[in-house]
This record gives C-alpha cells, structure tokens and sequence, in this order.
C-alpha cells in the first residue's frame, strides 16, 4: 500500500481496470454457468489480495481462494459476504474458527476428519471441499476407496459438510494435451463416486480455463491471468483474448555522472567503462525483488532500453545511458514506456524461472500504488 510518507520514487503501479478487463474477458469467454473463482493468494500473487478482489469482485467474480488459512483471515475482515475458500491444508485447529466465519477448507485426509469430528460442537457446520489428486501428486485423495471413506465420515459429521470438490492440473500449460486429458478422465470418474454431486465441482487453474475451455465445470480457479499474466509460453502462444497486464515497475534516475574509460562500476567490479560514459543511478535493488542475477537486464527510460551494468546492490543499482539525462527522470523496470514494453515473462525468461515467482518477489518495501 502506498503512504504519503513514502518518499522513495520506486514504486509498483497496480492498475485494477486491467484486472477487471481480465475478469469480463474470461467470464464471456465460459460457459454461463460457470462460476468465476479469484485466486487472490500470496497477496494476490503480490499485487495486493484485498484491492485485486475487490476489482475481481466488481467485474463478475463470484468467489475467492487462497492458499492458507491467514490469507482467508485478512480477506474476511473485508469481505464478510463473499465465499472464500482455502485451497492448501489448514490445521485441525482451523476448523471452528473456519466454520465461525464462512471460510471453506479443502480436505484430503481422513484422519483431520475424525479430529475434528471428535471436538465440541461447533455453533455451524464448517463448508468443505473434498480434493482429488488426479495427477499433481501434491494433496488429495486418489481412489474409489479412499474417497468413499472420506465422505462418509463428512456426511456423519456434525461439523463438516461437503460444498465442493477439485482437482488441480499439473501440466496445462503445456503444448501436450495429453497429460491434462488423462488428470480430467481420473477426476471426473472419482467425482461419479460422490454419494451426491456436491455443490461445486472444479478443476482448471488460469492454463486450462484458457486452453481447455470445455472442462470448466461449475467454477475455474483463475489466478495468474487475472493480473494479466500468461501462465507460460505455450499458452501465450494461443491466447483466446488479449491479457492486458495489471503491475508495472517504475523508479526514477537518482544520480547520474560521466565517467572516463576504464572505471569499474559496482561490487566485483564486474563493468567497466570502454569509453566515456554516462551512468545512471537507480533507488532499486535486491532487497526490493530486482534479483542480482538481473544484472544486464534492460530498463526502460525515455521509451528506449537501456542495461543495468554492474552488480545489483541491495537497495540500489547502475544503469548505462546514452546520454546525460536529468536526475528525477522517469524508469520503469516492468512496463510499457513509447513503444517498448518490458514484462515479467521477459525477467523470468532471463531467470530461469516462471513469471509466477517474479510476481511474488517484489517485497513489501516497495508500495503498491493503484490506478
Ligand atoms: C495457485 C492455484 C490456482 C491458480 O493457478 P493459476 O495457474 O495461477 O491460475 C488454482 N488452484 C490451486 C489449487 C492453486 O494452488
């Protein structure tokens, strides 16, 4: 969140509208039964839970999740309407202040059943949904067996009651269909098992409601491409829509000098100067998620790139310009300026990594500003 009392010029621009343009475009793009889930975990994969799912829920977004039982916490003081629901485990002790407050829980084992079948009363029953591990080998139950010993013990309890039940795909965002297909078949031959089709029955993260559309269900869990983000290559590839991005980076020149041929420029003095050469500072270093190994990494200042040259510093680092320009002047480090535009796809490209990470990498000393 951004203070007037924050007087460092870094500062990361959230633009909610592109969230809500991402929301209607999905919710036109499913079928209309299907319902619009937020994935607002990681505080809203780092651009801000409460904000993200309030513009979530005003473009049509029915329901939110997380990932822990304190993310469901936070947003409930908010929004005390909205179903809210965890999608990792939550302690057994999580249960009645869950049931209290409306937060559902997703349930995979039977033990964490029984213990909390075996406390006092709760005032009202705590609203379940039972995960099926189709394929992801992370949580959920995986046969005929184990799930019907599962829902008996939820359909005797006076504590529980079975709201929903999902799965997770572990590879759909790939280019081979193949893996998905087969995590569906599973996952919808256990769900035939129910006793009673429970309320809520899902299954595609933000790769599959884009890629396969025709498994939506009663409800996706759409979390990356809410903020714009394509979960990976293959899928940007064959966008269905337009994704416009929600977080742009930006800071300003705090110091710039020419410096002669033959000058180092930061720890290690990995740079150095080949000629004379302008250098510009920037108020932005690792400890605010620009990883040192972003070192060479363009920025953009004046609509054009320009490097980072020298070793990342916690709080600071170098950048090459062309030419002199005035301290104060505008650089963003994810965004568009003129024609360029730089995205986290393109950091984590350079990092090895998915853009998932980059997006929650960016610390909380950098405020979100919302536009
Ligand atoms: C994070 C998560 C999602 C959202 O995934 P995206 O790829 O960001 O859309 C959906 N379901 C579960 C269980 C998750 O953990």
């Amino acid at each position: 969140m951004f203070n007037e009392t924050d007087y460092r010029p870094t500062r990361a621009i959230i633009d909610t509208t592109a969230v809500k343009h991402n929301v209607q475009r999905v919710i036109s793009y499913l079928p209309n039964k299907t319902k619009l889930i937020a994935v607002v975990k990681s505080d809203g994969y780092g651009h801000g839970a409460v904000q993200i799912s309030n513009a979530a829920l005003e473009a049509g977004a029915e329901m939110l999740a997380v990932a822990t039982p304190d993310e469901a916490i936070t947003l409930r003081k908010h929004h005390h309407a909205v179903d809210i629901l965890v999608m990792g485990p939550s302690p057994i002790s999580f249960a009645k202040v869950a049931a209290e407050q409306g937060i559902m829980l997703t349930i995979t084992s039977a033990a964490w059943v029984k213990q909390v079948n075996d406390q006092p009363q709760f005032d009202k029953k705590c609203k379940v949904h039972v995960k099926i591990d189709s394929g992801m080998g992370r949580i959920g139950v995986r046969t005929e067996s184990e799930l019907t010993n599962l829902t008996e013990l939820i359909n005797q309890s006076d504590h529980l009651s079975i709201e929903g039940t999902f799965t997770h795909f572990a590879r759909a965002d790939e280019k081979d269909a193949e893996p998905t297909r087969l995590q569906f078949k599973r996952f919808t031959q256990l769900v035939d098992c129910f006793p009673k089709k429970p309320r809520l029955v899902h299954a595609s993260n933000s790769a599959a409601t884009l890629m396969f559309p025709e498994y939506a269900l009663d409800a996706v869990r759409f979390g990356v491409s809410l903020y714009g983000i394509a979960p990976s290559a293959a899928v940007e590839k064959k966008l269905p829509f337009v994704l416009e991005k929600a977080m742009s980076i930006e800071t300003e020149l705090a110091y710039v000098k020419k410096l002669p041929a033959g000058e180092q420029i930061s720890y290690g003095g990995t740079y150095e100067t080949e000629e004379d050469e302008w250098i510009g500072t920037l108020p932005i270093g690792y400890a605010d998620g620009l990883k040192r190994s972003l070192e060479g990494q363009e920025v953009l200042i004046g609509g054009r790139r320009v490097p980072i040259v020298g070793t990342i510093c916690m709080d600071q680092c170098m950048i090459k310009l062309p030419y002199e320009y005035p301290e104060g002047e505008k650089v963003i480090l994810i965004g568009r300026q003129g024609d360029e535009e730089i995205t986290i796809e393109e950091w984590a490209g350079r990092l090895g990594t998915i853009p998932y990470e980059i997006a929650v990498t960016f610390s909380a000393r950098i405020p979100r500003v919302y536009r």
